[in-house]
């Protein structure tokens, strides 16, 4: 197979600073789709992966999973794309597409395990896959996405990831008008929950430990704040909450949420800390409450929640920077200074 080497961003072991690299990438296969990147989104699970807190990691780390871009050209049998068009790309990039759970939309849960943007086992290469922070990408026009005209390039970068993965715990727990729903940590996910538990109808509480934060929280649409780290702040909504989602990338107290669901309601986990939490048993057999999880969403899905914000003008609030600022941004994150997510200018990349 032939490849094009391409500019890119990665990080050559785990407590080494990304840099520029070249990478090497396939030329188009009949079904894809070679993609300029204009814009990438800097998630959490960036920072986790290239630093192997997840598992050891296969390097060079090329991340980025949150991707806008202009398609430059297309295999002889695409159908969906042609030059020239706005596209994204999430987290995934192909499945085996034929087991149970690809065949009913849920590629995030292949029984092969999905192929994700990077870090994953590629099946045309036989290397990992590499992410975003690159100047070009080649995906299946199946694992491609349509931007609404309406938004933001920039800013809608990270509903490809932060997006989907609020949307689709939201959507599959009914939550709409007459719910209060408790959103846990104000960074990238944090705030499009915010966001996108507003449009759906509910009544958002977030829970910060930055009380500078509070502000903005009310501004992305919040309509209570509580800072978690004073006195009391467990008591105004203890039993009150039909739902929590929980965004948070470090361990954290578990149980002080789960006090705040009312009878049968469920906490879920969308942050992936490094290491294990503990869970008092006490937290959910009292009101019957469950802990669940979930992981980002299906590629039909994604289109779903593409589709709904451009009709609500849902983005994410950015900050815009060029590639060379990439390791200021993780250190940034890393202090939860956040506001609220890093979109890298791909032009930049000369
Ligand atoms: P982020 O922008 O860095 O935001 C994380 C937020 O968590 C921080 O801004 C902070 O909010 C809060 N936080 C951080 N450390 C904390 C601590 N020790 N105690 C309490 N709160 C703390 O991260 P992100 O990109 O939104 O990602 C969040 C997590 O979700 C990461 O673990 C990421 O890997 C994971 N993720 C999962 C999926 C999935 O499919 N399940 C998809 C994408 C990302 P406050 O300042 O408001 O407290
Ligand atoms: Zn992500
Ligand atoms: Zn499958």
């Amino acid at each position: 197979m032939t490849t094009n080497s391409v500019k890119a961003w990665g990080a050559a072991a785990a407590d080494a600073p990304l840099k520029e690299i070249t990478i090497e990438r396939r030329t188009n296969t009949a079904h894809d789709v070679e993609i300029e990147i204009l814009f990438c989104g800097i998630c959490h699970s960036d920072i986790h992966t290239a630093r192997s807190e997840w598992g050891a990691a296969t390097y060079p780390v090329v991340p980025g999973h949150e991707i806008i871009g202009k398609v430059l050209s297309v295999g002889a049998h695409v159908k969906k794309f042609k030059t020239g068009d706005i596209v994204g790309v999430g987290c995934m990039v192909d499945s085996c597409r034929t087991c149970e759970h690809c065949k009913s939309g849920y590629e995030q849960f292949c029984e092969e395990g999905a192929t994700y943007t990077y870090n994953s086992p590629d099946k045309h290469l036989g290397i990992q896959t590499f992410g975003g922070y690159s100047k070009n990408v080649v995906v299946d026009e199946n694992f491609v996405l349509n931007i609404p005209e309406n938004l933001d390039l920039a800013a809608a970068a990270p509903l490809l990831c932060a997006g989907i993965t609020t949307y689709s715990p939201l959507k599959h727990w009914n939550i709409g008008k007459g719910d209060t729903v408790g959103v846990v940590g104000i960074g990238g996910l944090g705030h499009m929950a915010i966001k996108i538990a507003k449009a759906l109808g509910a009544t958002v509480v977030v829970y910060t430990t930055s009380p500078g934060k509070a502000a903005d929280a009310k501004r992305l649409g919040a309509d209570d704040v509580v800072l978690t780290k004073e006195e009391g702040a467990w008591t105004k909504y203890r039993t009150k909450l039909d739902f929590i989602i929980d965004t948070v990338s470090a361990e954290h107290p578990i149980d002080k949420y789960l006090s705040q669901l009312k009878v049968d309601k469920t906490m879920c986990l969308v942050g992936l800390p490094e290491n294990p939490m503990a869970v008092n048993a006490f937290s959910v057999v009292s009101y019957r409450r469950s802990l669940s999880g979930s992981i980002i969403g299906g590629i039909a899905e994604t289109q779903e929640m593409l589709d709904f914000c451009g009709e609500h003008g849902i983005v994410a609030d950015i900050e815009l920077i060029p590639i060379n600022q990439i390791n200021d941004a993780y250190d940034r994150m890393l202090r939860s200074d956040i506001k609220y997510r890093f979109v890298i200018d791909m032009a930049t990349l000369a």
